[in-house]
């Protein structure tokens, strides 16, 4: 798949968590997807793997925190990187286009097939299950010019665009582009009007809407 060069990246300790093998499953598709797709996050993740592997021939194994020896380990045995993962045999040519392979190995299925609920005018979202019920991982697609509900963050909140884009308070998000929400923030994501916006979010902790007639709305949209 083409390298796109991304504007907004993950976070460092993203990068850094997944490199040692210690991100939750959703947080490290989400990063595999994104390093899919982003030359200078898989320069990034190579050095800190080569940092990883340093550690491991300069120091004893005691000085690692509990897991993270054998979680390099795991990651410098796994190979380079997301290639080494299953494949999604069944996807369609558009889920093919659209979805980079480390995502598209856990949906085993086309997009259009999933199980899309509708959440709103505009917005559906179809949750994939991570066996992590501390995390809600979906997939929103985001009709053209919707806007989504103004919400903040109890936690943390990551997006990445796959198709489309759209714009909030902190700029605009194209494809490959990763946002990460912390509960400072109050935003309005808006799609684009051109094109319908498709996204990978994961949501550590519930969203409170901030609207006064859509905070009856939290507890069926939570995103
Ligand atoms: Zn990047």
């Amino acid at each position: 798949m083409a390298d796109i060069c991304p504007n907004h990246h993950p976070e460092a300790a993203a990068l850094l968590d997944y490199a040692t093998g210690k991100a939750a499953q959703a947080t490290s598709v989400l990063v595999a997807t994104h390093l899919a797709l982003c030359p200078a996050c898989r320069a990034d993740v190579r050095r800190f793997e080569a940092l990883g592997g340093a550690l491991v021939d300069a120091e004893p194994p005691a000085v690692l925190a509990n897991g993270a020896l054998a979680a390099v380990l795991a990651r410098l045995d796994a190979g380079d990187d997301e290639e080494d993962q299953p494949q999604g045999e069944t996807a369609d040519a558009e889920t093919i286009r659209l979805i980079p392979q480390p995502l598209r190995a856990y949906l085993g299925t086309g997009i259009d097939s999933l199980a899309w609920k509708i959440r709103g005018i505009g917005v559906r979202e179809a949750v994939l299950d991570f066996g992590d019920p501390s995390v809600r991982t979906s997939l929103v697609r985001i009709a053209p010019g919707v806007k989504i509900l103004s919400h903040t963050h109890d936690a943390i909140e990551t997006t990445m665009v796959l198709k489309g884009a759209f714009n909030d308070v902190t700029g605009r998000y194209a494809r490959g582009d990763v946002a990460t929400a912390t509960s400072e923030l109050d935003h309005t994501p808006t799609a684009e009007a051109d094109e319908e916006c498709i996204c990978l979010i994961i949501v550590e902790g519930n969203l409170r809407f901030t609207g006064r007639l859509t905070r009856l709305l939290n507890p069926l949209m939570r995103f």
